[in-house]
């Protein structure tokens, strides 16, 4: 069964808060003044980046890092990767959630990669508009709305879009930004609210403060709320400051 993104599922949600042009650039002040500004991250090309995402979901970022940096040395190169036995593959991303998908998703999806464009390299989306780019990254197995969002926005393409992990979508509905629903939509919901000022740099720092968030004091269990820079504005942190005085 799917872990729910939401352990508090039964609480009624809360209303989604009306449209406000400057909501999300206002929260967004607030966590960047709170936690400062996140690390840079390392632009990688869009083929590196996507093999990084099929990776990563529903892995720790250090894992996920170190699952990349041993396919890079013991394979050499993304090509042996590609021709390398699943096994092995397995063998080396062992660490990371649900190796045993994960391993035969990318040697398939790098043999299609290789047959479709004559080559493996995922350079030539640079010349697709953006919606295009993902459609083709969404057609692999193991590649949904999330690793064609951060291929995009993290990779060298450097294209808008917000990346839909389970902490962001979790901050975004407790205070009210979205009702719940899967990634995409709350990706297609979230983008209305930015700005059109709003680089392809700036979004990627929105995500990452939203998922810094989920994971240090907006956590999956027990938020502390007391503690929360969004409180004033987050109505389910003000009804669980009441219902638990220790939070
Ligand atoms: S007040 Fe509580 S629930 Fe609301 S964003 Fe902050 S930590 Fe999360």
């Amino acid at each position: 069964m799917t872990e729910s993104l939401f352990p508090d599922a039964h609480v009624p949600p809360p209303k989604t808060q009306p449209a406000d042009p400057d909501r999300l650039p206002y929260i967004h002040r607030l966590l960047l003044g709170y936690y400062g500004e996140p690390a840079e991250r390392e632009r990688w090309d869009p083929l590196t980046q996507f093999i990084y995402s099929v990776l990563a979901a529903r892995t720790r970022t250090k894992i996920t890092y170190a699952a990349l940096a041993k396919l890079r040395t013991r394979f050499g190169t993304w090509e042996n990767l590609r021709e390398a036995p699943v096994d092995a593959i397995q063998e080396t991303i062992a660490d990371v959630t649900y190796p045993e998908q994960k391993a035969p998703h990318l040697k398939l999806a790098l043999q299609q990669i290789t047959a479709r464009t004559g080559e493996l390299s995922l350079d030539f989306l640079a010349k697709y508009r953006t919606e295009k780019v993902r459609a083709w990254i969404e057609q692999f197995p193991g590649a949904g709305p999330m690793v064609s969002a951060e291929v995009v926005n993290f990779s060298t393409l450097r294209r808008p879009a917000l990346v839909m992990n389970s902490h962001h979508m979790r901050v975004a509905h407790r205070i009210g930004l979205t009702p719940r629903g899967d990634a995409e939509r709350t990706e297609e919901l979230l983008m209305r609210l930015v700005p059109e000022t709003w680089t392809p740099e700036i979004l990627q720092q929105d995500h990452a403060l939203f998922k810094i968030h989920g994971q240090t004091l907006c956590l999956f269990t027990e938020p502390h709320c007391r503690k929360c820079p969004l409180l004033k504005l987050c109505r389910y942190g003000q009804s669980h400051v009441v219902a638990d005085p220790q939070t």
